[in-house]
């Protein structure tokens, strides 16, 4: 004979079945999340550097502007050398062929400073690459396995969603009010099986009198003392078997 009480343990079950899931792909979905976090770092990584490189570009790009400016202007100076007919003339030259050729050799020094400074990037940009390419590899590795288990739970808990709701509908107004209050107040688990003589909710043991009561009638219920969850005594699957 069906118990009475069943649509209530049904719905704790279910319930508690529903939890678990959300439980499970919430953790889930933290844990794809913190796998994600490290190839983004690369990756932002990558893209840092990447950027260096281009303003680094830029820069070589500009001082080899200045040196080649220079170089012509020292050609044209020494190309009018042989022109210059006084002291004066040639005393201005000679200051403005100086005055070049420190600057060109200023430039010539930058440009090698940013060569080895582009050297060093560029290796180290390798590096990086090398990285996110094995984070990416290790993150595929590591998710296909999570986001299989994530979908997994997403099932279960579409399923059983509409499955609580079915339920709830079966028990008793003031359950189902009381049920729902417990709930937004932060009490998951309403209702609770009785486990080792003790409350399944907050493990208060419970006085003899009412274990034995409840395991005497399987269709009643209580509620705990202490917590005030509604308790039953739960069948075991032997039990349930010789019932059956
Ligand atoms: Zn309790």
């Amino acid at each position: 004979m069906p118990l009475t009480i069943q649509p209530l343990i049904d719905l704790a079950d279910t319930d508690h079945n529903l939890q678990k899931a959300i439980f499970a792909r919430s953790h889930l979905e933290r844990q794809i999340n913190n796998a994600r976090e490290i190839v983004d770092q690369h990756k932002k990584l990558f893209e840092q550097k990447n950027e260096e490189l281009a303003n680094l570009n830029n820069e070589s790009k500009e001082v080899k502007n200045t040196i080649q400016t220079q170089e012509e202007l020292i050609t044209r100076l020494d190309g009018q050398v042989p022109k210059i007919r006084n002291e004066k003339e040639f005393a201005s030259s000679k200051n403005q062929l100086e005055e070049s050729r420190k600057v060109l050799g200023l430039m010539e020094d930058k440009m090698l400073e940013l060569d080895i400074k582009r050297e060093d990037l560029e290796q180290e940009i390798g590096s990086i690459n090398t990285q996110l390419d094995e984070s990416n590899t290790e993150f595929e590795k590591e998710t296909s396995g999570l986001l299989k288990k994530y979908e997994k739970a997403e099932k279960q808990i579409a399923k059983l969603q509409p499955r609580r709701i079915r339920l709830l509908k079966k028990v008793p107004q003031n359950i189902k009010r009381f049920f729902e209050r417990c709930q937004e107040s932060g009490i998951l688990t309403p209702i609770c099986a009785i486990q080792e003589k003790s409350c399944g909710g907050c493990h208060m043991v419970l006085l003899p009198q009412l274990v034995n009561e409840l395991m005497a009638n399987a269709n009643l219920h209580k509620s705990c003392p202490n917590c005030s969850r509604i308790l039953y005594y739960p069948v075991t699957e032997e039990e349930e078997a010789s019932s059956a």
